[in-house]
């Protein structure tokens, strides 16, 4: 079954998520929490995390993954920033258990000089610290790589998910991916990405792709996001990469532009026809 869905407002209550999910044609879906520039934390009235629950049940096949704030930085080197990464992931993940959420995405940081290997021990040892609820798992976001962020290599999520004590899964962006490197735009290059991602990272990991094409070309470790078919991965690449079997059943995210006019409700629907709906 294709799951395709969006990154959607929860304005005015978590559960006005569910709507506006389906109101762009989404079956699954991710959302904030709280908003995600800013230090603050998850405040779920228990009535609203009802009306979400059954919402999701009566409307959505799901599932939600809940996108951890920006500011959340595992690889960090500082033990203040560290410490308020920790404890903001730990409401992520009690916020999740709280919506029946199975999923919270991260992004694993920036090593800030402290080096790959340094960066990439932090960002394990942090993720250990947390107390996870059973039926959570955090998913570790593939990077675009800019700076001294960690995640543009396959390597480096290989890396945390051996090293931590955490049962961690894995979320691949594709607009990333590509800044990164791995060339998405061709037939070719996706089975050869994919491939890879089997051998280096192991597809049984992947939980949830954020499917975004990207307005930069792939190696230039840019992060701007493109709608389906339109930027530098294009109709080729989307196309192949969404039919690939290896992948089928593995949840859709977009988290495409909405500011010029074409909405999620377009790439969802581009995507269902990618897919031959
Ligand atoms: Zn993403």
């Amino acid at each position: 079954m294709l799951r395709v869905g969006a990154h959607v407002s929860i304005a005015g209550g978590v559960d006005n998520a569910v709507g506006n999910e389906v109101a762009v044609g989404g079956n699954c879906g991710q959302i904030f929490t709280h908003s995600p520039q800013v230090w603050q934390d998850p405040n779920i009235g228990d009535e609203e995390a009802e009306a979400f629950r059954t919402g999701t049940e009566a409307n959505l096949d799901g599932p939600w993954v809940i996108h951890s704030s920006y500011l959340v930085n595992l690889c960090t080197p500082k033990d203040d920033l560290r410490a308020k990464s920790v404890d903001s992931m730990q409401k992520e993940v009690d916020a999740a258990a709280k919506l029946d959420i199975p999923y919270v995405n991260v992004h694993l940081g920036a090593h800030t000089g402290a080096g790959v290997e340094n960066g990439l021990a932090n960002a394990a040892s942090a993720l250990d610290e947390l107390d996870v609820p059973d039926d959570v798992t955090v998913l570790v976001e593939s990077d675009a790589g800019s700076g001294t962020k960690l995640g543009g290599d396959f390597e480096h999520l290989a890396t945390v998910l051996d090293d931590s004590t955490q049962a961690l899964d894995v979320c691949l962006d594709t607009a990333h991916a590509f800044a990164a490197g791995y060339d998405l735009s061709t037939a070719k290059g996706v089975k050869a990405s994919l491939t890879e991602f089997d051998d280096v990272v192991g597809l049984d990991h992947l939980r949830c792709i954020h499917l975004n094409d990207s307005k930069h070309a792939c190696g230039t470790n840019k992060d701007e996001h493109a709608h389906i078919g339109e930027g530098e991965i294009g109709v080729g690449g989307m196309e192949t990469l969404v039919n690939d079997p290896r992948v089928e059943d593995v949840p859709l995210v977009l988290e495409t532009p909405t500011e010029d006019g074409k909405s999620f409700e377009w790439n969802i629907q581009r995507v269902r026809e990618l897919r031959g709906e």
